[in-house]
């Protein structure tokens, strides 16, 4: 049974530090943490979610793709971006009740591995694109917030 995870709120330190690489995707507690990362990003209403939200400082990634179907991304890397950008308010389960307008790349492509371990490449837009900037930017330690234009 998977577990509804804290989330980590606020811009504290924890959510400061940068993601260390998963080098063994398919231990256990990788994969649990998987599911349950998922389930709390369902439950909390989110759209996306980053491990170190959840107070693992792992370079892991889930998101909605606005349907019923989750991409998990392990070690994810933007390899392109689009130089079209778009400008939309977002907002992020760790800053409630904050809502910024934030200018993200349009189209991005994102490779790393899935929760099999097999290497994946994601093309996405629209949606999709911002999210996957939005939780790679958690494995940073950088906050929406701090794209916000002043
Ligand atoms: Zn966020």
């Amino acid at each position: 049974m998977s577990r509804v995870l804290k989330i980590v709120t606020g811009d504290v330190p924890e959510l400061r530090q940068k993601a260390q690489i998963v080098k063994n995707v398919k231990d256990p507690i990788i994969q649990e943490l998987i599911l349950d990362m998922s389930e709390t990003m369902r439950k909390k209403k989110g759209i996306g979610l980053a491990a170190p939200q959840v107070g693992k400082l792992l370079q892991i990634i889930v998101a909605s793709d606005g349907g019923d179907n989750e991409l998990v991304v392990i070690n994810p890397k933007i390899e392109r971006v689009s130089k079209d950008v778009v400008v939309l308010e977002e907002g992020c389960l760790s800053l409630p009740g904050i809502y910024e307008k934030v200018t993200r790349s349009e189209k991005v492509t994102v490779t790393g591995l899935a929760q099999n371990g097999e290497p994946i490449k994601i093309k996405a837009d629209g949606w999709l694109a911002r999210v996957l900037q939005h939780e790679i930017d958690h494995l940073e330690g950088v906050l929406f917030i701090d794209k916000v234009k002043k």
